[in-house]
């Protein structure tokens, strides 16, 4: 990490504007095919990594665990990687209803033993994440992590790309990859529009303690306003991510300990024994935006700048690090044949391989929070009906569990990356 002075000229091979979960996994996945990567954050990696900053535990994927072992991030992460064994899936009319928070008796069940040995996923704390992430990539010469610094403008001509920092620093590489998040200034000066909706809901995340173990089971829950996942951490402790109508949720999160926990309690039941929130309340606004292109010439935008889903079935991340293992794999095959990295070709086999899976995905994850976040008699006995036909059909959960573990492609085996394979690039 480095503070940089003014006007100093840094020439490298690829520019990645942000280094958050994503830009800097693009980092690392470059630098091991020998690309040579500088990466700008405005915020301060020490501040990133604090348990105030960011709740959030992510559900990451089987596929995704491979890419990070392959990385060599998993030692750091391991120890703080809770399993996912089961998922299991329910409706539930909510704490007001007359049958006040009972599930349907229609559920879905995930069983990992289904599919093989091996967990579903883990959950890991994002700051975990970014610690062994930030680990990973001091120890990468061929990164260089320049923070805090702000990307103000990104200048692109025919044969480079230019971000121009806020200190005043210009880095030059030859193309320029865009990880600054749902609100990308990159993406938005490169004149990209977005096709977006909001849900007008609002993810509200805290961790709670109980009493009982998990056993590796993460549960989600349809209540009417949308759905309450509840999602195992490493200990006796879940972290919930309660999706709440947004114009409710601020009195939600303004109530005090006692009423939170009694809210919670009430969605949460008592299949874990005593429960009591600890630590901060964060909230999220959800929506669902998606670029209709992903790159120009000298630029590609990579994870929630090309695409930002409900986290109704954890996958916004993990549809990024497929992004990442995906453009690392072109990027990489490309300079070793000595050719242009920048080039609009070699940037549209990134889109071409990636962006139809991420807006089926989306779709798809669209469909569910509609059908999901209603509480309409008929529908609500109709998507009972569904989980149950999924729950008795033994090939389609499975289907269902090798795509949720990002194993399988939409175009089938040989479009997964080497990176999601476990290999390096
Ligand atoms: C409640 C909730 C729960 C979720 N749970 C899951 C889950 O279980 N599993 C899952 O896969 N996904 C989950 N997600 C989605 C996941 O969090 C995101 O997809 C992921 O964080 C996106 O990472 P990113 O690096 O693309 O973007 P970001 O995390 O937004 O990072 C962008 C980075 O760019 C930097 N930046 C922005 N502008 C500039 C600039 N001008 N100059 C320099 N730097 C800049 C920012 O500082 C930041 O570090 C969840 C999301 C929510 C809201």
């Amino acid at each position: 990490m480095s503070h940089t002075d003014t006007s100093k000229i840094i020439e490298t091979e690829a520019v990645i504007v942000g280094g958050g979960l994503v830009g800097l996994t693009l980092a690392l996945a470059l630098a091991k095919g020998g690309v040579e990567c500088v990466v700008i954050d405005a915020l301060d990696p020490a501040a990133v990594t604090d348990a105030g900053f960011d709740g959030r535990v992510s559900a990451i994927a089987f596929a995704s665990c491979r890419m990070f072992r392959a990385l060599n991030m998993w030692d750091d992460l391991g120890p703080h990687a809770q399993p996912i064994n089961d998922i299991v899936v329910s409706d539930s009319r909510g704490p007001r209803a007359a049958n006040k928070g009972a599930a349907s008796p229609f559920f879905l069940h995930f069983d990992h033993r289904e599919i093989g040995d091996e967990p579903l996923g883990h959950l890991i704390e994002n700051r975990h994440t970014r610690m062994a992430q930030q680990k990973a990539v001091e120890a990468e010469p061929l990164v260089t992590l320049i923070a805090p610094d702000g990307v103000m403008s990104v200048e692109r001509d025919d044969h480079s790309a230019t971000a121009i920092l806020r200190s005043g620093t210009r880095v030059r590489g030859q193309v320029a990859f865009a990880c600054d998040g749902r609100g990308s200034p990159t993406r938005e000066a490169a004149g990209i529009k977005l096709v977006k909706w909001s849900y007008k809901q609002t993810g509200i995340v805290t961790t709670v303690e109980h009493e009982k173990p998990h056993e590796g089971v993460a549960q989600e829950y349809f209540l009417p306003s949308g759905p309450f996942a509840i999602l195992p951490m490493v200990g006796n402790r879940s972290s919930l991510v309660w999706t709440e109508a947004s114009h409710l949720a601020p009195a939600f999160l303004e109530l005090d300990d006692e009423r939170f926990a009694a809210e919670i309690a009430d969605r949460f039941g008592d299949f874990l024994g005593d429960l009591s929130p600890v630590g901060p309340r964060w909230s999220y606004p959800l929506g669902l935006q998606i670029a209709p292109e992903y790159v120009k010439p000298r630029l590609a935008l990579v994870g929630d700048a090309a695409h930002g889903v409900h986290p109704i079935a954890g996958q916004g991340l993990n549809l990024g690090l497929r992004d990442v293992a995906a453009l690392a794999e072109v990027i990489v095959d490309t300079a070793r044949l000595g050719l242009d990295i920048g080039s609009l070709e070699t940037l549209k086999r990134y889109e071409r391989w990636r962006r139809f899976d991420n807006t089926v995905l989306a779709a798809g994850m669209d469909g569910l929070v509609h059908l999901f976040s209603n509480d309409f008699a008929p529908l609500r006995h109709a998507r009972d009906l569904g989980l149950g036909i999924v729950n008795e059909i033994g090939p389609l959960r499975r289907l269902f569990m090798r795509h949720a573990g990002g194993t399988v492609a939409l175009g089938g085996e040989e479009k997964l990356p080497k990176l999601l394979r476990g290999e390096t690039v």
